[in-house]
């Protein structure tokens, strides 16, 4: 890949407008100092000055079939050239065919797609999809999720960008999901974690009221709040519990879906179907914004000869339609679910668990497909993590000096608390993911400093 000569001069205009006016998401303004990006292809993208950094980010765990794929470019061409924009209420090709192709992939007999912008959108009208089928208000969620920044999303988020947003909204009720590693219920083994957290489960429904209980909320692999791999069991138990009481069972796909588990879904690495089941991301790599939900036919009859109450201008935008139309067609047709779940098996996961056995300040390493998280600690016997929770400025500079000597080598990390995510898109190649691990070999002496 060849990338264009340095052009710094470029690059500082681009910033200096970004600083003037540009007002960044959950960022202190003055504080940030964004890398201005040229331009990107496959696994890399590339600053004005001439650095490549390989991209274990995806962007927010988003362009799962990397920067800049020729066939899903030319659809948005091709689309643009066709017909820019329609309203929600015609039938077009290309939404109805990304419907089609959703449809048939998404677990079960989810076969209805309603179109959003994005993932909090989705989450926001699963809930009034559940509310609105129940005739009931609570939605239940974990307290370690992420599940978006609307009012309602955010307040079903369980991680700390909830707290200044409260007081939130009412009707939520958090409950904790299994994390075997640092178990809320002191439980030894993953057996016991899925089955006392199921029992946890279980008894907040009966003393919230079950008949005032419309949704459970779950990300089927917990995603940024710290890639938390279900023990087996537990999302067929979440299932049966929400069968028994009439609960709707929503899974959120936006991070997990659409290969990064090397399943097209999460949930078929258990065999689990929701009622819905929200996605974004990975559907078009995040070329063009889009996210939605997948309904189920019981659902979707509610609103059979009921209007269905909620919509938005830009739901199921032709060119977002057409460019998830050419991002599943390519994956299929060019094995990038098959190939994450190769890169998991044979190359990150074997990987990683070899960092594991040198670096002392990995405590776990988890995840699947090219879904993975170092659990980094001070201690393995305590397992205190490396930096305490929702650490910031000096309390949480091991994790800032990892990230910056990643940057400093050319890998784009994404970090989050104690944690190393590496994400990079399905189409990664095992050069490319070695070459990843290689950086993290080096950088991790920085973290294993600050172990005791
Ligand atoms: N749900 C999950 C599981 C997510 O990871 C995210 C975004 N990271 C969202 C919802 C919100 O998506 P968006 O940022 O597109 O609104």
């Amino acid at each position: 890949m060849s990338i264009p000569t340095a052009d710094s001069a470029a690059g500082q205009a681009v910033k200096a407008a970004d600083r003037a006016h540009v007002f960044h998401s959950w960022s202190a303004q003055a504080l940030i100092d964004p890398l201005a990006v040229a331009g990107a292809e496959g696994s890399y993208f590339w600053d004005y000055e001439g650095n490549r950094y390989l991209d274990f980010s995806s962007q927010l765990v988003n362009t799962n079939i990397g920067h800049q794929h020729p066939k899903v470019v030319a659809a948005i061409q091709e689309q643009a050239a066709k017909l820019c924009t329609i309203a929600p209420g015609f039938a077009v090709e290309s939404r109805s065919e990304a419907a089609r192709l959703i449809a048939e992939r998404t677990p079960g007999d989810l076969d209805k797609i309603f179109f959003t912008n994005g993932g909090a959108e989705a989450v926001e009208n699963a809930i009034r999809m559940a509310r609105l089928h129940t005739g009931r208000q609570k939605v239940m969620s974990t307290y370690r999720s992420y599940h978006g920044a609307t009012a309602n999303a955010i307040a079903l988020t369980g991680d700390p960008r909830r707290w200044a947003n409260e007081t939130g909204v009412s009707g939520i009720v958090h409950f904790w999901g299994p994390y075997a590693y640092r178990s809320p219920f002191h439980s030894e083994n993953e057996a016991q974690e899925c089955e006392r957290a199921l029992a946890h489960l279980e008894e907040t429904i009966a003393f919230e009221g079950p008949h005032t209980v419309a949704a459970v909320i779950l990300e089927t692999v917990v995603g940024t709040a710290g890639i938390l791999v279900p023990p087996a069991g537990y999302l067929a138990g979440v299932r049966e519990i929400c069968d028994r009481y009439g609960i709707v069972f929503i899974l959120d796909e936006v991070m997990a879906g659409f290969g990064r588990t090397g399943e097209w879904f999460a949930a078929d690495n258990w065999g689990v179907v929701p009622d819905l089941l929200t996605f974004a991301k990975g559907v078009n790599s995040g070329y063009v914004p889009l996210g939605g939900v997948a309904i189920s036919p019981a659902i979707a009859a509610t609103f059979a000869e009921r209007p269905f109450p909620g919509g938005l201008t830009y739901s199921g935008h032709p060119l977002a339609c057409a460019s998830a139309v050419a991002t599943i067609n390519a994956m299929a047709e060019e094995g990038i679910v098959e190939n994450a779940k190769r890169i998991g098996e044979d190359v990150l996961g074997p990987g990683l668990r070899d960092l594991a056995e040198r670096h002392p300040s990995i405590g776990e390493v988890r995840g699947l497909g090219v879904f993975w998280a170092l659990d980094l600690v001070k201690n393995r016997e305590t397992r205190e993590p490396l930096v305490p929770y929702n650490a910031a400025g000096a309390a949480n500079a091991p994790m800032a000096e990892l990230a910056a000597a990643c940057k400093q080598r050319g890998l784009w990390p994404f970090v989050n608390m104690n944690r190393f995510h590496v994400v990079p898109p399905c189409t990664v190649t095992e050069e490319e993911a070695k070459t990843g691990l290689a950086v993290l070999d080096e950088v991790l002496s920085l973290t294993d400093a600050h172990t005791v």
